[in-house]
């Protein structure tokens, strides 16, 4: 719960950070399909290890991490791959 004195601060934050991930998602030659990467974040969305945007445990924004193959959850959350080869490009 946000208090109503940090509402405009975080409402920044969280367009910074949207921008910063789809920046450095323009960097990656592959992603996940939009139905993996939505799995994963709504895992991430009720962990207690996530901070805001953040992953306590690896210190990646989560719907950052979320987006590559190649990443899987520190704590073993998300599910398994079913379709290894199964990639889109990022933008
Ligand atoms: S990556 Fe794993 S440990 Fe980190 S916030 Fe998501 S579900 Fe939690």
């Amino acid at each position: 719960m946000i208090c109503r004195g940090c509402q405009p601060r975080e409402a920044a934050r969280n367009v910074d950070v949207k921008e910063l991930i789809n920046e450095q998602l323009t960097l990656e030659a592959a992603c996940l399909p939009e139905t993996e990467v939505r799995k994963r974040t709504e895992i991430c969305q009720k962990c207690p290890y996530r901070s805001l945007h953040t992953c306590t445990k690896c210190g990646c924004y989560y719907e950052f991490r979320a987006h590559l193959p190649q990443k899987d959850c520190p704590q073993a959350r998300w599910p398994k791959r079913e379709l290894k080869g199964s990639v889109t490009p990022c933008v």
